[in-house]
């Protein structure tokens, strides 16, 4: 007698061995269908699909740089030139390659490398230290590679170019480390100040400067600070935002 193709199926698919194939199978193909479904929504949450070193911008339907793709806003390099500056010719090629990576900007940190004229500052200088001359044409190089230019002038910490000068010595805030000028010194301010005045002269296109200011280790710590932060109950914390903000502190 002939069985109808109907009822073969149906008897495959109750038989136990043959139930539990099915149920392999659907769960098999369910994970498949999450784990596809999963990967295309990973794809699709960052928006970009990298080729090379491009990536697709969906958003704006176009490839891009995959330099941009991790910050929008300036990209400034900091060249900390103390000790061991280049020379010149050599930003003829440093500026290209830093402009081929992304950089918008310069932050220039010269220390004892800028050639300070005035009487206050003039062996502040080391022998090596740029010219005028040679600050004009790194100014123009950077220019030419479109990039901006912004000196980073010590006004706190990381005085050691100046304060590790025996005619400075007494100006730090503590004998033992030329780190930190003494805010509350009568010729502290004027010194910063000269510093500013002469670096900001000689970047007459810049638009901003960086006061530096980091790491400061000691505050309040040399007898004249702390008369002032007795005198005036201030905490270390203001007498550190007095040195930029308020009036001389002169005692
Ligand atoms: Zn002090």
């Amino acid at each position: 007698m002939k069985r109808s193709r109907k009822c073969d199926w149906w008897e495959f698919f109750t038989k136990p061995k043959q139930i539990l194939l099915l149920i392999s199978l659907t769960v098999f193909v369910v994970i498949i269908i999450i784990y596809f479904l999963s990967w295309q929504n990973n794809n699709r949450s960052f928006k970009k699909f990298w080729k090379n070193d491009h990536y697709y911008d969906f958003n704006n339907l176009m490839y891009r740089d995959s330099i941009d793709a991790k910050f929008e806003g300036e990209k400034i390099v900091h060249l900390d030139l103390k000790g061991a500056p280049p020379k010149v010719s050599y930003y003829e090629k440093l500026f290209p390659l830093l402009v081929k990576l992304g950089a918008t900007g310069l932050l220039i940190e010269y220390e004892d490398m800028f050639p300070y004229s005035g009487p206050l500052l003039k062996n502040v200088s080391a022998s090596n230290a740029y010219s005028l001359e040679d600050i004009k044409t790194i100014l123009k190089l950077a220019e030419e590679s479109r990039l901006s230019v912004i000196p980073l002038i010590q006004t706190f910490g990381h005085m050691e170019f100046m304060l590790k000068l025996k005619e400075f010595e007494d100006l730090r805030e503590v004998i033992e480390y030329p780190q930190v000028i003494c805010p509350t010194h009568e010729k502290s301010l004027s010194l910063i100040m000269h510093m500013v005045d002469e670096i900001v002269k000689a970047h007459p296109s810049a638009t901003k400067i960086h006061i530096g200011a980091d790491e400061v280790w000691f505050v309040g710590v040399c007898d004249r600070c702390v008369g002032i932060l007795n005198k005036f109950g201030w905490t270390k914390s203001q007498l550190f935002l007095e040195h930029f903000v308020g009036k001389p502190l002169i005692t």
